[in-house]
């Protein structure tokens, strides 16, 4: 038990997990195709052996196939709401329980701590809408450093540029909870204290990130596509004047074109991750502008409406994820929502790994004009950030329905949720020099996409009326 070992001794032995599975997931991800079936098969086998012997809620799910012999798809599909509805039955640890780890992360203070010395804990609303609460136990955070190391070391980035600042970095994101970015970001920093690392909320106004931001002058830079975009935009009118050698990007999908338009702003490459709360590193993108899977760790299927296996090229109802590295939750054949497309072939770069593309980003950057006339720009995930932390709401939708009005649908009947929400959005509007922006309660329910299916949470409904040729603007 970690909780027996002293702190830098624990310290110790995660660094050296993790030095083991960085070299183990060079290997198998330089060795084939046949190599990383097997190594993920042999991880299924003892995953499936170690939750049903621990989890109840497994051993139940479980309880009519053999012992041994059994096809993945064999397994049945878990959907979050059961598995949160019944979280103690879950999990693996019974000296776990949902309601103490709720009274953990209640406190703000504790992101990037750990929940009972052990287990780093993320919250999520996730794209269906549900809350999630997730746990990571220490063997899984081994593998997601390793993961990110192994592909961090394949990039081609400027030394110089990263020793002239100082390897410092800065990670642009949402703050407020306990985000599975932030999270993660945090105990990084806790684990290493010398290094130069610096958190900047998402929801700062885009001029003041853009002020601070040329202060630190950061080497690395973090942060959702669409926060990059907006960033890449004011680098490109000449305000922005940082110079980073590396920008990452995750927590949204970002497009080939953002891509391009981020790596010519910044004049460095973009690295691209795809994760989820449910499992950090899932995906890692590459010159080629797919995501291998990193299926050495992680097994995903895309799979039609009724489970059965999408066909490479043809886009999925859903995704249904495995994490082999975490055993605290075991998520196995874990239905993550997403939609995507496997490529049929092997990638061009090179690359042993699975090829996928995720569909794209679900939700708008809204273009809103101020008083004086000036269209700013906001992030997506900041508006959806401020309501679900003003709210406690996770199905809505905000909705640009003119150039300075959002219409506010949101999924409750509690009043006082409905005007926490409409209130929060205003202040945060405010605090983008906004404050003309119109937020209206709309009475109606969230309109899903009728082509996805899915429900877009910030959306511009607007289109500005085009001048008609030949008449003067
Ligand atoms: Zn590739």
């Amino acid at each position: 038990m970690d909780t027996l070992v002293p702190g830098s001794l624990a310290t110790l032995a995660e660094d050296l997990a993790r030095c083991a599975r960085m070299v183990e997931s060079w290997w198998s991800h330089h060795a084939g195709p046949g190599a990383v079936d097997a190594i993920a098969g042999q991880r299924l086998e003892a995953l499936v052996h170690f939750a049903r012997g621990k989890s109840p809620l497994i051993r139940d799910r479980y309880a009519s196939l053999p012992a041994t012999g059994f096809a993945l798809a064999d397994l049945p599909i878990l959907a979050k709401t059961e598995l949160m509805a019944d979280f103690d039955a879950w999990v693996t640890d019974p000296a776990v329980r949902r309601k103490a780890v709720e009274g953990f992360v209640a406190d703000r203070s504790h992101i990037g701590q750990r929940f009972r010395d052990r287990y780093l804990v993320w919250r999520s609303s996730g794209s269906t809408g549900s809350p999630g609460l997730f746990l990571q136990d220490p063997a899984a955070l081994a593998v997601y450093d390793a993961l990110a190391a192994t592909h961090w070391a394949d990039i081609p980035c400027d030394a110089a540029r990263i020793m002239a600042r100082s390897a410092r970095a800065a990670l642009v994101v949402a703050t407020g909870d306990h985000y599975a970015s932030i999270a993660s970001w945090e105990r990084t920093c806790r684990a290493h204290p010398g290094s130069s690392a610096r958190t900047f909320s998402v929801l700062a106004p885009v001029r003041s990130l853009v002020e601070t931001l040329n202060e630190y002058r950061p080497a690395f830079l973090a942060s959702y596509p669409s926060m990059l975009e907006l960033l890449a935009a004011e680098r490109a009118e000449g305000r922005l004047r940082i110079d980073p050698a590396i920008v990452w990007s995750g927590g949204e999908t970002l497009s080939s074109s953002a891509q391009a338009d981020i790596e010519e702003a910044f004049g460095c490459p973009v690295s691209n991750e795809y994760g989820a709360s449910e499992c950090l590193s899932i995906a890692h993108g590459c010159r080629r502008g797919w995501l291998h899977v990193d299926a050495d760790w992680v097994i995903l299927e895309g799979v039609e409406a009724d489970g059965s296996p999408t066909p490479p090229g043809r886009q999925s109802h859903t995704t249904l994820l495995t994490n082999l590295a975490n055993r605290i939750q075991p998520l196995i054949r874990y239905d993550l929502g997403d939609r995507i497309v496997r490529s049929a072939d092997r990638c061009a770069c090179g690359s042993a790994l699975p090829a996928i593309r995720v569909e794209g980003r679900a939700d708008d950057i809204l273009a809103l004009r101020s008083a004086e006339n000036v269209v700013v720009k906001v992030s997506p995930l900041a508006v959806a950030t401020v309501i679900e932390e003003a709210s406690n709401v996770h199905r809505f939708q905000a909705a640009q329905v003119g150039p300075s009005r959002i219409a506010l649908r949101l999924e409750t009947g509690n009043s006082r949720a409905r005007r926490d929400a409409s209130r929060a959005l205003r202040a945060y509007l405010a605090l983008q020099g906004l404050g003309n922006v119109r937020v209206t309660l709309d009475s109606r329910s969230p309109r899903v996409d009728l082509r996805s299916g899915k429900l877009r949470s910030v959306v511009s409904e607007y289109r500005p009326a085009r001048r008609k040729p030949g008449r003067p603007a």
